[in-house]
């Protein structure tokens, strides 16, 4: 029996993937070997790292001029790669700090370069993103710095920034692939796997290929871009059954329209939440309404108190990972790509219930 699971991540799969991952786990197409167990640099698992990278840049329509790279080391990994792949030249680096995956952002930044705040929301506790007219960028930056989704405070941006000439870096870990992107906006794009793409160990970097020349001398080569991308990815061994789950992941978000339709269905699913948010006065989002995140939908009981109660008739009723992040508290509901319809219903009617027993 499956359960609702809410969780930030690693988070809810797509059932067909994990069916169709089981049915291939011990034979995979006649090759007589699991995905995990083969070389990553035999012609079968070439074919499953070429097929994935086809098919997500089908999903994202990437265009030609940028690299898509599988590598290792997560988002907090990049925190430190970002900084070293793109400062030669210069000293310093702008950033939006928009929560606390920003600040996470910004502190590991700071051990290579000089960081510029932009813009801040921390003047309002992070539940609003500053208009790009209230940005104040530097003079000459490398680059500048936004996380689109702060999956801990449930905060998105609903429009793409636009830093004209200045590359524009984005951490995409927690809405990747939850709606179309216009990918020739950005320099780099990467995030980690383990919301809405598969399993955890595998990160993501869409990379414009002019830019792969300003790496530090000094960066590691399993993390230079331009060193993983002249070896498609392969300098060290890339996360090979990761890379395969993803592929299955982006097949089957083409399967049911591509991004536009799973857009839809992200609306809709995250609108059925917030509708409910804004009828009860039982629980409160503190989110501003027009950067509340699709995918990770953040609220508070009128008191806190409850919370536990709260969470522990969830798991009665089959719903998991609903507590908050701990450096915030409240509740969160993580609702990716893989999240059905049913389990954000199901949510809904547990915390009507829930209101009319205790508000
Ligand atoms: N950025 C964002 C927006 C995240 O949500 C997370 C993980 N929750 C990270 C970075 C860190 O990712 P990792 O643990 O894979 O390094």
């Amino acid at each position: 029996m499956r359960i609702f699971n809410f969780s930030a991540g690693p988070a809810v799969l797509p059932e067909p993937v994990l069916q169709q991952a089981a049915a291939e786990m011990l034979d995979w197409r006649g090759s007589g070997m699991s995905v995990m167990e083969m070389s990553h640099r035999g012609k079968e698992f070439i074919s499953i790292a070429d097929k994935a990278e086809s098919s997500l840049r089908t999903l994202l329509a990437i265009p030609p001029e940028y690299k898509v790279l599988f590598l290792q080391g997560g988002a907090i990994g990049e925190n430190a790669i970002v900084p070293m792949n793109l400062l030669q030249g210069r000293t310093t680096a702008d950033f939006v700090n928009t929560g606390e995956w920003s600040k996470k952002s910004i502190k590991e930044a700071r051990k290579y370069c000089t960081v510029h705040i932009a813009a801040s929301s921390e003047d309002k506790d992070f539940t609003y993103v500053p208009d790009q007219s209230a940005w104040k960028l530097s003079p000459d930056p490398a680059y500048v710095h936004v996380c689109t989704n702060e999956t801990i405070a449930g905060l998105e941006y609903q429009w793409t920034p636009d830093t004209g000439n200045i590359p524009l870096v984005a951490d995409m870990s927690s809405n990747i692939l939850s709606r179309p992107v216009d990918v020739a906006k950005y320099g780099v794009i990467y995030g980690g796997a383990q919301k809405n793409m598969g399993p955890a160990g595998l990160t993501l970097v869409i990379v414009r290929a002019d830019l792969l020349d300003r790496a530090l001398p000094i960066t590691p080569s399993a993390f230079h871009w331009k060193e993983q991308s002249a070896a498609d990815s392969m300098f060290n061994t890339p996360p090979t059954y990761a890379v395969y789950i993803a592929g299955l992941v982006f097949e089957w978000l083409l399967a049911q329209g591509g991004l536009a339709v799973i857009e839809q269905k992200n609306i809709e699913k995250s609108t059925l939440l917030y509708d409910y948010l804004d009828h009860s006065s039982f629980y409160r989002s503190s989110v501003r309404r027009e950067d509340r995140s699709r995918m990770n939908v953040t609220f508070r009981l009128a008191d806190e108190a409850q919370d536990e109660a709260f969470l522990k008739g969830a798991v009665q009723r089959g719903m998991v990972q609903l507590k908050g992040h701990r450096a915030v508290g409240g509740i969160r509901a993580s609702i990716y790509n893989a999240m059905p319809l049913e389990g954000v219903r199901r949510l809904v009617e547990y915390m009507r219930e829930f209101e009319a027993r205790h508000g």
